[in-house]
């Protein structure tokens, strides 16, 4: 407001200098003097006033717009400083900022919360001393990191440090360049989340659901025994009408049996529990027996199943027959399924130097680009079969994953929608 005042005596000023001269010109009359050198001097001081004036008051303005400019900058500098700093401090994540020697710029209170080192005792120390981790024993874990990042910038992983009181704890960290956030090149900064949380909420649930299983396998067996007893009369004459509210009784007991097994075995296979038994075993023998076992259902569906696999190429592997025999038949069940009818599914093998890599194609609905990140996830449905009347746990391609990767195998999905989708299950050879 004060300079706004100043700005508007300096115009007023600069107006009144002109017109100043410009009366005093008139009043003396100068116009109408004799000699032609006074008349041209009078004409001259009056334009040069005029000029004056006008230049003085442009630059007035010019400078007032390099301010305005110069404060909106300002602003806009302070508002993001202020953002980085907000998001610094308050986020959940770990932040250290290093410079090029690895050495510990800034850390956030996150940092503190997940090691135990307060800003004193990590700021000016090499990163290694405060971030302490068995894989990165002698290079670092910055430099470790440093290093990875610089082939892969989106470069994460999920390792076990040691806190300042020497407990370990998992977490999961990632590296960037850190030259926008502190200013100099060669800078990097390392975000480090605290799964411990994580992990103890999945034991908690893993412990949940293998506890309910064990516990509700045993009467649910006993209520599927009973009733299939009083279905067949063995507990007296039955009338009709009864025989229906049995048989449909039957029909739940059985749907819930089969998911407490499922669930069972899930908590088997990831304690352990169950041993594979691994032998050198042809492949295609287990693919060829579950196609036997699946084609009523195909031919129930009108889908065309197709095998075209040429016995005498592919070498034998070792793996638990009967376990991946369980997989294939999850996934070529699943393709007969979530195809509509006179579909077509097809198993294929392809010998790779590492793997023999088993895909079963179909034509069927495919899967939402959204929804392939989760399949493999336990309970998933993917949103477009929800609408079909297709009964389903959304557990086979978990357990089809967890019984792969103890294989050391992998286990994908490629789709789309409407089109179709190709389950692949790479095995090592
Ligand atoms: P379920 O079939 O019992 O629902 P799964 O774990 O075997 O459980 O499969 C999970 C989900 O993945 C299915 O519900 C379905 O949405 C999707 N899915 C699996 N295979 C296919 C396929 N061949 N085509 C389309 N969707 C599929």
């Amino acid at each position: 407001m004060k300079q706004k005042i100043i700005k508007i005596i300096h115009y007023v000023i600069d107006i009144f200098v002109w017109l100043a001269v410009a009366i005093t010109v008139l009043s003396v009359g100068v116009f109408n003097a004799e000699s032609w050198m006074i008349r041209w001097t009078s004409l001259a001081a009056l334009w040069l006033a005029g000029y004056w004036t006008l230049r003085s008051i442009r630059a007035q303005r010019e400078a007032d717009l390099r301010l305005l400019q110069l404060e909106k900058g300002n602003a806009e500098i302070k508002f993001q400083r202020d953002r980085h700093i907000a998001f610094f401090e308050l986020t959940h994540d770990g932040i250290i900022v290093l410079d090029k020697n690895n050495q510990i710029l800034r850390i956030n209170d996150a940092i503190t919360d997940i090691t135990g080192y307060s800003y004193n005792e990590a700021v000016g120390h090499q990163c290694s001393k405060v971030f302490r981790c068995e894989k990165y024993k002698e290079m670092g874990l910055a430099f470790g990191l440093a290093y990875l990042s610089i082939a892969n910038p989106t470069h994460y992983e999920e390792i076990t440090a040691i806190t300042k009181d020497g407990r370990p704890i998992d977490i999961g960290v990632r590296c960037t360049k850190a030259k926008h956030f502190s200013g100099h090149r060669g800078d990097s900064l390392i975000l480090i989340r605290d799964l411990s949380k994580i992990h103890a909420a999945e034991v908690m649930e893993h412990d949940f659901v293998s506890m309910t299983s064990h516990q509700l396998f045993t009467p649910l067996s006993i209520i599927r025994g009973h009733i299939a007893l009083m279905i067949e009369g063995s507990l007296g004459k039955i009338t009709e009408k009864q025989k229906n509210f049995l048989d449909q009784s039957m029909h739940a007991t059985k749907k819930m049996v089969s998911l407490v097994s499922e669930l069972l075995s899930i908590s088997r296979l990831e304690e352990r529990k169950i041993t594979l038994n691994f032998a050198p075993t042809n492949i295609v023998d287990v693919i060829d027996s579950t196609i036997s076992e699946l084609e009523p259902l195909a031919a129930r569906n009108s889908i065309h199943l197709i095998s075209k696999i040429s016995r005498k190429s592919i070498p034998l592997v070792v793996i638990d027959g009967e376990k991946i025999s369980q997989v294939m038949q999850n996934i070529i069940d699943n393709a007969i399924k979530y195809t509509p009818k006179k579909g077509t599914v097809q198993i294929d093998i392809t010998v790779e130097t590492d793997n023999l890599v088993i895909s079963v194609s179909d034509n069927g609905i495919g899967i939402p680009k959204d929804d392939l990140p989760k399949l493999f996830q336990r309970f998933f449905r993917s949103s477009n079969t929800l609408s079909l009347d297709s009964k389903g746990t959304g557990l086979g391609l978990y357990i089809a994953k967890v019984i792969v990767e103890r294989h050391q195998g992998k286990i994908w999905a490629e789709s789309t929608e409407n089109k179709g989708s190709t389950f692949y299950i790479a095995l090592p050879r």
